[in-house]
C-alpha cells in the first residue's frame, strides 16, 4: 500500500472510530437519562429516580415491595397483620410475618430509647382524633383521658421463637405509620443494590433515600421542605450520598378549628397534637426507619430535648424549624447544609 493510499485509510477508520464511538457517546449519554416513575403508595406519592442498567426492572420490584408492606402494615385499610394484631387485643396472640414483626420491635426499640415521646402503640389515639379518617375532631377531654391509658409500649408482649405478638389489653393498637414509610425505603435500597443499581433517589413522601452518589459524581441535593410554603418550596439544601433524610411536620396532616392547627404527630403524655413549638424535624441517618422512627420522637421531644437526644446517638444529624421561622441544626450538619437565605423567610440561628 503507497503512503497516499494509507493516509485515505488511516483517515477512514479514524472517521469510522469515531462515528463509532460517537455512536457509543449518546448511548452512554442516553444510559445516563434517570428513569423515573411516580405511583400512589403508603398514603402518599413514592418518587423513583433509577440510573442504569436494570432501572425500570428494579422500579417495578420496588413498586410490588412497597404495595406488600402497606397491606401488611395499614391500619387505614381493612386486613393486614397489624390490624389482625389489633383487633385480637387483650384476646389472644397473632403470629407476625418477619416485616412487621422486624418493624414493630424496632417501633419498641425507638419508644423504649424515647422514653414514650415515640409510642408504637399509639393506635387509639390517633383514632380517637381520626386523623386518618374524612371528619377529624378534637375529642372531649374525657375520651383522652380514657383513651390515653390503652398507649403504652410496654404492654406488648413479644415470643421471639415463633413470632407471636400480643397486645395486653382489649382495645389497645399499634400503629407503625410513624416508621413503616422507612423500612419501605430501606428496603427500595436493598432491591436496587440487588440489580446492581449504583445510583438512584426515592422519595416516599417527605422520606428520601439517596443510594450512591448522581451519576456525574457528585452528591444528591436533598431539599428541606419549607413547612408553611407551596410543596417544594423549601429552605435549606442537604448534600449527601447512600444517606436517608427523613422530615416530620405538623403540614402534612392535619385540621384547623378557632384558629389552631390540630396536626397528625401526638403526644402521648398528653393527648393532644405534639406542641412544642417545632413545625418541623428533620433527620439524616444511614438507615430510613431509623430516620422515620427519629423525626416523629424529636418532633414530639421538642427542640432542646430532641437536639440533645439526637446530639447523642452517632452518625445521625437533625434540622429543626420553630413556629418563629428559625432554623436549628446539630454540630455536624452545620458545615453541610447550604441554607436559601433570607428570602426564605426563615433564619438559621448557628448557637441555640
Ligand atoms: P411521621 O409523619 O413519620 O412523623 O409519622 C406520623 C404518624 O405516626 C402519624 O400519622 C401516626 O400514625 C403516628 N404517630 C403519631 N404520633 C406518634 C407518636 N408519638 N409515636 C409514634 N407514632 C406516632
Ligand atoms: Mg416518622
Amino acid at each position: 500500500m503507497g503512503t497516499k493510499n494509507s493516509i485515505i485509510y488511516s483517515i477512514f477508520v479514524i472517521v469510522l472510530i469515531y462515528t463509532l464511538s460517537g455512536c457509543s457517546n449518546t448511548d452512554r449519554l442516553n444510559r445516563e437519562q434517570p428513569f423515573e416513575r411516580n405511583d400512589f403508595i403508603m398514603g402518599t406519592i413514592v418518587s423513583q429516580r433509577i440510573y442504569g442498567k436494570n432501572a425500570e426492572k428494579a422500579a417495578v420490584k420496588v413498586v410490588e415491595r412497597l404495595k406488600e408492606i402497606e397491606e401488611s402494615m395499614t391500619v387505614n385499610a381493612p386486613g393486614g397483620e397489624i390490624n389482625k394484631l389489633n383487633e385480637n387485643s387483650g384476646k389472644s396472640k397473632v403470629i407476625l410475618s418477619s416485616d412487621s414483626y422486624h418493624v414493630l420491635k424496632t417501633g419498641v426499640k425507638y419508644s423504649v430509647l424515647t422514653d414514650g415521646a415515640f409510642d408504637v402503640t399509639i393506635g387509639p389515639l390517633v383514632k380517637l382524633w381520626g386523623i386518618y379518617s374524612e371528619h377529624p375532631r378534637i375529642p372531649a377531654q374525657a375520651e383522652i383521658e380514657r383513651v390515653k391509658e390503652l398507649v403504652d409500649y410496654r404492654d406488648i408482649i413479644f415470643n421471639e421463637a415463633n413470632r407471636g405478638v400480643m397486645l395486653k389489653k382489649a382495645g389497645q393498637m399499634a400503629d407503625l405509620g410513624g416508621i413503616a414509610k422507612g423500612f419501605g425505603g430501606d428496603e427500595a435500597i436493598r432491591i436496587y443494590r440487588d440489580w446492581g443499581i449504583k445510583s438512584a433517589y426515592v422519595n416516599l413522601g417527605g422520606n428520601i433515600v439517596a443510594l450512591g452518589n448522581k451519576p456525574d459524581g457528585s452528591k444528591w441535593r436533598v431539599g428541606i421542605q419549607d413547612p408553611r410554603g407551596l410543596q417544594g418550596a423549601y429552605i435549606a439544601i442537604i448534600p449527601v450520598a447512600d444517606k436517608t433524610v427523613v422530615t416530620s411536620g405538623d403540614y402534612e396532616r392535619y385540621f384547623e378549628e378557632g384558629g389552631v392547627r390540630y396536626h397528625h404527630i401526638l403526644d402521648p403524655r398528653s393527648g393532644y397534637p405534639a406542641r412544642t413549638k417545632l413545625i418541623s424535624s428533620t433527620i439524616i441517618a444511614d438507615k430510613s426507619i431509623d430516620a422515620d422512627a427519629l423525626s416523629t420522637s424529636v418532633f414530639v421531644m421538642g427542640l432542646d430535648k430532641g437536639m440533645e437526644f439526637v446530639e447523642g446517638i452517632k452518625g445521625v444529624e437533625a434540622l429543626f424549624v420553630d413556629e418563629n421561622r428559625k432554623i436549628y441544626v446539630t454540630d455536624g450538619l452545620r458545615k453541610k447544609v447550604v441554607f436559601k437565605g433570607d428570602e426564605s423567610g426563615y433564619e438559621y440561628i448557628e448557637k441555640r
